[in-house]
């Protein structure tokens, strides 16, 4: 019986995987030219971290987790709860007041599968926890848009506030008033929202919802003062760094921890998958959650599905097998057993190489190296083995001449080195 993974679950295969590769080995290079350190935690988790920080009332713990019931665990279908509570766990801001950190790693949610949304899908997660001020706010931004760019991806970038819970409150009362006056032409999740989470109107995908809330009031007209100070100095800053934005007043994002600035990555190109990076301010949420007082924080998660999408679509050179340095080809179990050990000991000296196992013809082989990408091949025919005597050629220019072949193949390693790194 055949056995196919589970919907929403995905296989990345070579061909594919290059991409990722790709696109983790920039992300950790960036990563460390802002000096972030890199943490990895758990896939499992107690449930209630999770309902605890992400909210009750929210799309992810209402409907979308993996929860082994009887257990009270759930697979982490985000990165930044988790990696609070080992922040907090480890007692991280007594050794520094300051902690950068990321991570890279799968999140587990049960959504309907479509292009751009898995069931377990990746996330390139960054926090920064201990800092407070708005430079932070667009240094993180900054990092996120120079991450997209040398990508190649193309994305707008959408800013909000959320203020805090001096000004949110009065805030909630005044868009609560607006929407119980178009209550009746809202959709039933939105008539439901309105009294658990009146903000996620705001946001509701259904375009009846987005017609009635269009001339909603503004939350970024009704910050207080501190919250209003810390919004400009986020948006100047993000000028001096010159990453563009614009002001998206819908924006509320579905997390409850989120306070003061919350920010996007949109792309046109993915269909309704648009975001290709969301994030914003937790100020109270590391003590929330147990750990110490007036511990800020802010972090962004960029999917890796849809950064790996867009690069497939753009149809640039799509990135070639990595082509592999030199294909020994052997005729015969003889010239087999004597490249076997000379393949082994050119891995030792850090060269890529190959062979074939399978007894195949001189002509197979060589169409072996060429879809290997094989810089160069060592032919050892019958008669040449015979002879003393193997063929290396230039698989770019077919050029070939005879190297002497001597029992100890150490003296023709040292030759093939040396042919292999001087080009
Ligand atoms: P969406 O609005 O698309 O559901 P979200 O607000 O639920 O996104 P976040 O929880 O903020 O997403 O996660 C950050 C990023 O992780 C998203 O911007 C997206 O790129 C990616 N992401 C989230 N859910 C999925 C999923 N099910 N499959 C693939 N990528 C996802
Ligand atoms: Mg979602």
């Amino acid at each position: 019986m055949k056995i196919s993974a589970l919907n929403g679950f995905k296989d990345i295969l070579p061909g594919e995987v290059e991409l990722w590769q790709h696109v983790e080995n920039l992300a950790r290079d960036i990563f460390a030219r802002f000096h972030f350190s890199e943490i990895r935690m758990p896939i499992l988790e107690k449930t209630s971290l999770f309902a605890r920080s992400i909210g009750e009332a929210t799309d992810i713990v209402e409907k979308e987790m993996y929860t082994f019931v009887d257990k009270q665990i759930t697979m982490r279908p985000e990165a930044t709860a988790s990696l609070l509570r080992a922040y907090i766990q480890h007692g991280l801001h007594v050794q520094k007041p300051v902690q950068r950190l990321f991570t890279i790693g799968p999140m587990f949610r049960h959504e309907r599968p479509q292009k751009g949304r898995l069931r377990q899908f990746h996330q390139l997660d960054v926090e920064v926890l201990g800092a407070a001020s708005p430079r932070v706010d667009a240094e993180l931004m900054g990092l996120g848009s120079m991450l997209l760019t040398e990508l190649g991806v193309s994305v707008s970038l959408e800013l909000n506030s959320l203020g805090c819970p001096v000004c949110r409150p009065g805030f909630r009362e005044m868009l609560l008033q607006f929407i119980n006056e178009r209550k009746e032409l809202l959709c039933d999740d939105c008539k439901r929202r309105s009294t658990t989470n009146p903000l996620r109107v705001l946001d509701c995908k259904n375009p009846k919802c987005r017609e009635q809330v269009e001339d909603a009031p503004s939350i970024q007209e009704h910050l207080c003062e501190e919250c209003d100070t810390h919004f400009s100095a986020v948006q100047h800053n993000l000028q001096q760094l010159k990453v563009s934005y614009s002001l998206n007043k819908f924006m509320v994002r579905g997390l409850d921890y989120y306070c003061r600035t919350t920010f996007e990555f949109i792309t046109k190109d993915l269909g309704s998958q648009s975001a290709v990076c969301a994030g914003g301010r937790y100020d109270g949420l590391v003590e929330q959650l147990g750990g110490p007082k007036k511990v800020p924080g802010i972090g962004f998660a960029m999917g890796i599905e849809r950064l790996v999408l867009l690069l497939q679509q753009q149809e640039q050179e799509q990135t070639p097998e990595k082509g592999i340095d030199i294909f020994v080809a052997g005729l015969g179990e003889k010239a087999a057993d004597f490249a076997f050990p000379l393949v082994h000991g050119l891995r030792q000296n850090k060269i890529i190489a190959a062979m074939d196992h399978e007894g195949r013809s001189l002509k197979s082989q060589m169409k072996q190296a060429n879809k290997a990408g094989a810089g160069w091949a060592l032919i050892i025919g019958e008669d040449e083995l015979e002879k003393g005597v193997a063929m290396f050629r230039n698989m770019a220019t077919k050029e070939q001449n005879e190297i002497a072949i001597v029992n100890d193949n150490n003296e023709l390693l040292n030759i093939l080195i040396e042919q292999l790194t001087t080009g």
